[in-house]
């Protein structure tokens, strides 16, 4: 029996195993396909203030929480598991193309700075300063230094390494059911018949964590989103871009070496795996006139994956709904930017019984039972 059975091995399954282990507790992960899941599609941004949205301050927070732990987060897993995360620290640079896009730029800017965050307005001429390939049709931008960026697929890799090296048992099996007695949460119960016994369940499926047999529903819902890889980018990019191009999100994010991420539809459409010529269409056809030098680059892979959304895009964290379940979920469009203050929160939660105050806005119980 292990002291914690974490159910999920995604970036926020495994990052809460890694640091339980540090904490000297046995943690056991199980899951059929580690990393294939919204952490293998994820963008990597770091991005709290280009992704808050009005009225989000408590997420915002969070993830300014997040933010300031990366740097030492990162390098921590980069020693423990050998390898580099491609974290860079370039910041974003959010444009516009038209009136209604610098008025929109003017009042983000506006919020920001009433928040008290670090953003800076550029003239078209400095926001091509600053990256030259943007088109000439920019009309206005925002700088924002402190949002970042990570390789997502590098980081679930070396995160893999560090739990194993760190004592994390990996069962490779697809759970079935949270086994339940006398009402307490004790373990998982697996497709191959068997059970991981535990002192506390950490439910961490992601997408698939609103409906576990055994388990009181939650309301995580798959968001889905397709996204695009491309190859041949040199230089292209400083540092990660985004625009709203006839009223549609595009962000282009620079990754190891040459690569660049073009993401990401949002859609309402449950587990649906396909990935859309129009949803390929549009994203390209957007990146390509922010960045029209994007035409040339090699298209490498498409993929779709699902968010784990929640009713007000925050993460469910903290104790779950029965004794013995630790909730580790939720975290939609930026659980690559909340993972390291997801994983120690939730071990400070298994080490001592006790929640960290910066998580506290985020337990299940906000939505009633
Ligand atoms: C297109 C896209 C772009 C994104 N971009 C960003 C970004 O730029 N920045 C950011 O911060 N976030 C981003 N996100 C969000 C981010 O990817 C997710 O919030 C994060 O990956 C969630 O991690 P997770 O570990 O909770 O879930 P997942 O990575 O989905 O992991 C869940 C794991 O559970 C396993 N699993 C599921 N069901 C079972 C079962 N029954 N039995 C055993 N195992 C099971 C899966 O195999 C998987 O490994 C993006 C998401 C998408 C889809």
């Amino acid at each position: 029996m292990s002291d914690v059975a974490v159910a999920g091995g995604g970036l926020i399954g495994l990052s809460t195993a890694w640091r339980a282990a540090q904490r000297g507790l046995s943690v056991t992960v199980v899951d059929d396909s580690p990393g294939t899941g919204a952490s293998a599609a994820a963008a990597g941004m770091l991005a709290p203030v280009t992704e808050a949205g009005y009225r989000e301050e408590a997420l915002l927070r969070l993830g300014l929480a997040s933010v300031e732990r990366w740097p030492a987060f990162a390098a921590d897993v980069e020693r423990a598991g050998g390898t580099p995360v491609g974290l860079r620290t370039a910041g974003t640079l959010v444009v516009g193309f038209d009136e209604d896009d610098v008025r929109e730029l003017t009042a983000l800017h506006a919020y920001q700075r009433e928040l008290g965050l670090d953003a800076e307005r550029l003239t078209p001429r400095e926001a091509r300063r600053r990256e030259p390939s943007l088109t000439p049709r920019v009309r206005g931008g925002l700088l924002v230094a402190g949002d970042h960026s990570v390789d997502g697929r590098a980081l679930h890799a070396a995160l893999l390494r560090a739990a194993q090296d760190a004592g994390v048992r990996l069962v490779r099996d697809r759970v079935t059911a949270l086994r339940v007695d006398g009402g307490r949460a004790v373990g998982l119960e697996t497709a191959d018949g068997g059970t991981v016994a535990a002192g506390t369940v950490v439910l961490a499926l992601g997408a698939h964590s609103g409906a576990l047999p055994g388990m009181p529903p939650l309301p995580v819902r798959p968001v889905k989103g397709q996204i695009l890889r491309l190859a041949g980018a040199g230089d292209l990019l400083e540092g990660t871009v985004r625009a709203v191009v006839r009223g549609r999100q595009v962000y282009l994010v620079p990754y190891a070496g040459d690569r660049l991420i073009v993401g990401a539809t949002t859609e309402d459409r449950g587990f649906d795996p396909t990935v859309t010529a129009g949803g390929v269409h549009d994203l390209l056809h957007d990146a390509i006139d922010v960045v029209p030098g994007i035409s040339e680059l090699e298209l490498v892979e498409t993929l779709a994956r699902w968010r784990p959304g929640t009713p007000d895009n925050a993460p469910l964290l903290g104790p779950g709904p029965l004794p013995g379940l630790v909730l580790a979920t939720g975290h939609h469009r930026n659980g690559v930017l909340l993972t390291p203050v997801t994983a120690e929160v939730t071990a400070e939660l298994l080490a001592t019984g006790v929640l960290p105050e910066v998580a506290v806005p985020f337990t299940a119980d906000r939505f009633g039972r």
